[in-house]
């Protein structure tokens, strides 16, 4: 299991708006489990693009917040085609001038959970899993089958 932290409201996007993509200056050999996490800084520029309105940007949403685990997902492949000059099928999230790394299974928590982040990938703290985990087994319990 790792982490990456992302600025708000991208990481809203990615936890609630359908963000498959998430634009990294760094490719990664990592494949797996991640955890989405807002980091303290804010794309104050971003809250107005019509990319994140049309996600369903709501400063009031629980996963708006600041400094906390909103979502997880699965890292499936990082796409370095842009950075490359070449053409990719990312869609309309993916930024030309970045790696696109391509999540999976992205599942917004029922709560966000606090937790210091770090710039780029992360190594999550055994409690912070463990929390995670409690509380993605508790809500798939009260899911419909
Ligand atoms: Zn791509």
């Amino acid at each position: 299991m790792q982490a990456i932290s992302v600025q708000q409201p991208w990481a809203f996007a990615i936890a609630r708006g359908g963000k498959t993509v998430s634009n990294q200056e760094m490719p990664t050999a990592y494949r797996g489990p991640l955890l989405v996490h807002a980091s303290m800084r804010v794309d104050l520029g971003a809250c107005d693009s019509p990319l994140i309105q049309a996600a369903g940007w709501n400063p009031r949403d629980p996963l708006a917040t600041l400094g906390a685990v909103i979502a997880v997902a699965r890292l499936d492949d990082v796409c370095s085609a842009a950075v490359n000059g070449d053409p990719c099928d990312c869609g309309p999230w993916a930024d030309p001038s970045s790696h696109h790394w391509r999540l999976a299974d992205i599942r917004a928590l029922p709560r966000p959970i606090v937790a210091l982040g770090r710039p780029g990938l992360w190594q999550p703290q055994p409690t912070l899993i463990a929390d995670v985990e409690l509380m993605t087994a508790s809500s798939s319990t009260h899911r419909p089958s």
